[in-house]
């Protein structure tokens, strides 16, 4: 039989990877969900992208998602050539005007920040790498002295954790980036530098007015955010803990600790949670890991953690592949004996049929009982057993083809692609054609089967069943 793990992996399209064919090997090394990053290129690139991925996994073994990542106002130095040194102590000055490279003086994307520096202020570039003090600023310019040597790309991200800066969360491009989302159907759509959850609730609006259903994702890696995490959560429909902006914009050594509160507000809020950034970082030159990004890979595993995300280690790295198949490892050692976090647990007794069949569901041991299978139209009860922490996988069996692929995030659950059943004996045909189809459980296991009859109905959830599947049927119903 084999085996399917619990922690999904979502991995950023990159040139690394600009091929069906490299694609198609990532999605059968275990790559859940892909990510397209609008932080780089136009809407142009991103349907290339979008079109390209979604033919190189038509084939995989279960659906695989997409989610298009929104920049956001992500400050960046404007491109230039070459590079600038510096040392301790040397001062870079920051232009409304022209670039002027060779004298240290560089644009950034969005010059109005400018006017916001302030003496004494600290700025952050390249993650970061490079740190500077204010020393002087003007309405259009600032001057800026270097606090330790480096290297200055152009393009590099900048964080002003100290500066009060007003820029609106959505730009024109980030709605053009929107518009580009839902007309390639994304599944998700990821929200950058969230400071509010105003900020989730007027992207949900847009998205809305452009006709799009996607589920919104709430990057959280503002200072902001994190005094808001609660309302922010609620807001959303799932959040990722971007660890490389909240490791600059608030002091790194609370990361750890960030990630976890984050995580357990959304399992308790029964959202999706994404760990991000890098994950397996030194893998973007090296074809092994350091023993600490293997740590922390499982850390996220064992915080609780729906899915946990690779960026530049296959946008741009050398062994995307190799990559893919540590996370897939790591994640699959760490679940072996993993207990499901304390905050999995529902608030009280669930009101509503669909919960408490849920709650039913979930709460059996995998040694009897070796598979739920939910028959979902909406994906709602697949997400509803999820958030519980089930020890079984979960196969979430619809018809719907939109629903198959945003389940594709969700911890455990794998979705299959059916004829809606007209009959129970329909139903139990299906489940014994998809369980030996995908090796999921052998004749005399027990399986729960959860869905709403009558069939084909509105009904929510409203039963479940202990079943013991049995040796294939002949004339069992074929999956879509
Ligand atoms: C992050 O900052 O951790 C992140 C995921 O955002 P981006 O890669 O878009 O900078």
């Amino acid at each position: 039989m084999s085996t399917v793990r619990k922690t999904k992996i979502i991995a950023t399209y990159g040139p690394a990877v600009a091929s069906p064919s490299r694609l198609s090997q990532l999605a059968a090394a275990g790559v859940n969900v892909f990510r397209v990053n609008c932080a780089y290129g136009a809407a142009s690139d991103f349907v290339k992208a979008a079109d390209m991925i979604r033919r190189s996994v038509a084939r995989a073994r279960f659906p695989v998602g997409l989610l298009f990542d929104i920049a956001g106002p992500k400050l960046r130095l404007e491109r230039f050539d070459g590079k600038i040194s510096l040392k301790a102590g040397q001062t870079l000055k920051l232009t409304a005007g022209r670039a002027d490279p060779k004298a240290r003086s560089v644009t950034v994307n969005q010059p109005a920040i400018i006017s916001s520096l302030k003496k004494g202020e600290r700025v952050y570039i390249d993650d970061g790498s490079l740190a500077f003090d204010v020393t002087s600023a003007g309405r259009k310019w600032a001057t800026l002295k270097a606090l330790d040597g480096g290297t200055l790309l152009p393009g590099k991200g900048i964080n002003l954790p100290q500066s009060k800066i007003n820029i609106p969360t959505l730009s024109e491009k980030d709605k053009e980036d929107i518009k580009t989302a839902i007309r390639v159907k994304a599944d998700y759509i990821a929200l950058s530098f969230v400071r509010s959850p105003d900020d989730v609730v007027q992207a949900r609006h847009i998205v809305e007015s452009f006709g799009g259903d996607q589920r919104l994702i709430a990057k959280l890696e503002k200072r902001q955010a994190v005094e808001k995490l609660d309302e922010i959560v609620q807001a959303a429909d799932g959040v990722m803990v971007a660890r490389g902006d909240l490791g600059v914009e608030t002091p790194f050594a609370l990361l750890p600790r960030l990630q976890k509160r984050i995580i357990a507000l959304a399992n308790a809020q029964h959202k999706p949670a994404i760990v991000a950034t890098q994950m397996l970082e030194s893998m973007r030159f090296s074809a092994r890991a350091t023993r600490a990004e293997i740590n922390d890979v499982a850390s996220a595993v064992f915080d609780g953690a729906d899915a946990v995300m690779l960026s530049a280690e296959t946008a741009t790295g050398k062994y995307p592949l190799e990559t893919v198949k540590t996370m897939d490892q790591v994640i699959t050692a760490s679940e072996e004996d993993l207990r499901p976090p304390g905050s999995s647990a529902p608030p009280g007794p669930s009101t509503d049929i669909t919960g408490t069949i849920a709650e039913a569901v979930s709460r059996h041991d995998e040694r009897a009982v070796k598979l739920i299978l939910a028959f979902t139209t909406s994906g709602r009860t697949a997400a509803a057993i999820s958030c519980l922490f089930p020890m079984q996988p979960i196969v979430a069996l619809t018809p719907g083809a939109r629903v198959l692929t945003r389940l594709s995030l969700l911890r455990s659950v794998y979705p299959v692609r059916i004829e809606q059943p007209r009959s129970f004996e329909d139903m139990l045909a299906t489940v014994q054609d998809v369980v030996s189809t995908y090796r999921l459980a052998g004749p005399r296991d027990k399986v729960i089967i959860a869905g709403g009859a009558p069939f084909g109905s509105t009904a929510p959830t409203n039963f479940m069943m202990l079943y013991e599947i049995g040796k294939r049927r002949k004339n069992a119903r074929r999956q879509k």
